[in-house]
């Protein structure tokens, strides 16, 4: 088994029944984070790359079985953000240090791509990278985004088992996913994606199939969080995701692919309180706090128990600074896009 992870750890190929076999292994895995730490630190160095996230809208057209912002849970607080607040938020997360904003929400009929071009423009006058997360569009609509000057798209593929993608998805289809994904790296975005672990019925096998995906691909990021029951979702008895198989994920994905960026997820430090940390030793190199007010932050219930819901942003950034200095970790004051090898 050791002789997989060095050969991955050499080559950056592992063929199916490899991955496999090392996500059903629990003896190696601290081999395997060692080693994924080794390649993150080879590859893409000691630096950590923080962006500010503004979730600006928790409003959603969408109904996906696992998440608190599905338009049938009426038990919910709905909020908009609208674009001048979300320019001041990204101003202040900008002279606080962040050289990239991420803005991200669920799929809001009121933010069309026109409305959305503008404050992304709006953002780029302060300097900063801009990458969107906010769900499937059209062609037309990505390039227009592209061309106000967004740089980097987040659209996670949440399963590639096209059984398991029908089934949390109504209404939205697995080849669309994927077709919105090539249009993004073909517009020239930096393109990440990424899965749940944990869902119902997922196997290793499927997972592997996803890490595959990644590489097929040849994302730029790659996000990965164990998925968290919310009370108010059609997954609400399912069992929480593992967070070792979803570190393993990673672990794996880092070995195959050596020089892109894995963020430490906020739902990675949600079932396990130091799940960043924990990652950013196990492969990530990236973290993504929250730049927005804590009032926002509480309504943006995608899963239960999110963390620093009530902390204020410099707070959170000094908290995640302070624990990344303390394992001998940097904060890069690049822009940190993909280096390409
Ligand atoms: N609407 C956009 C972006 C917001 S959702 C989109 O869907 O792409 C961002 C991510 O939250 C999703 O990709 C999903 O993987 C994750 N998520 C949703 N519900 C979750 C849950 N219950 N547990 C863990 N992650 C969840
Ligand atoms: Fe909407 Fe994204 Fe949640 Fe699906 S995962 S319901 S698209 S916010």
């Amino acid at each position: 088994m050791e002789n997989i992870i060095l050969k991955a750890v050499e080559a950056h190929k592992l063929k199916r029944d490899e991955i496999v076999s090392i996500l059903a292994d629990d003896n190696i895995n601290e081999a395997l984070f060692r080693a994924a730490d080794k390649v993150r630190n080879e590859f893409v160095g000691d630096e950590i790359h923080l962006r500010g996230l503004i979730e600006f809208s928790n409003i959603c057209k969408r109904n996906c079985f696992y998440c608190g912002l599905r338009c049938e849970n009426k038990d919910i607080e709905r909020y908009r953000i609208l674009e001048d607040e979300i320019v001041s938020y990204a101003k202040n997360a900008v002279e606080m240090g962040y050289r990239t904003i991420v803005l991200q929400s669920g799929e809001d009929p009121y933010f069309t791509a026109e409305k959305l071009a503008k404050t992304v423009a709006e953002i780029k006058k302060c300097g900063a990278a801009i990458t969107l997360s906010i769900g499937e569009m059209d062609e037309k609509d990505y390039r227009l985004l592209k061309e106000a000057g967004a740089d980097r798209f987040l659209l996670r593929i949440e399963t590639t088992d096209p059984v398991l993608y029908e089934k949390f998805h109504p209404k939205m289809s697995l080849d669309n996913r994927i077709k919105c994904l090539k249009t993004i790296k073909k517009l020239g975005y930096e393109t990440g994606t990424g899965v749940l672990v944990g869902l119902p019925n997922q196997t290793l096998e499927s997972l592997a199939d996803d890490i595959l995906f990644f590489k097929e691909l040849n994302a730029d990021m790659i996000g990965i969080g164990p998925l968290i029951p919310h009370p108010n979702t059609p997954l609400k008895d399912a069992t929480q995701g593992d967070f070792t198989l979803a570190l393993k994920v990673m672990a794996i994905t880092r070995l195959l692919m050596p020089d892109i960026n894995i963020p430490a997820t906020t739902a990675m430090e949600t079932v396990n309180p130091n799940g960043r940390i924990i990652a950013l030793q196990s492969g990530a190199n990236v973290v993504m706090p929250n730049v927005t007010i804590s009032d926002y932050r509480k309504k943006y219930e995608i899963y239960p128990n999110k963390i620093c819901i009530n902390e204020d942003e410099s707070k959170c950034r000094n908290c995640i600074e302070s624990k990344i200095i303390s394992i001998g970790r940097k904060i890069s004051t690049n822009f940190g896009f993909r280096k390409q090898i």
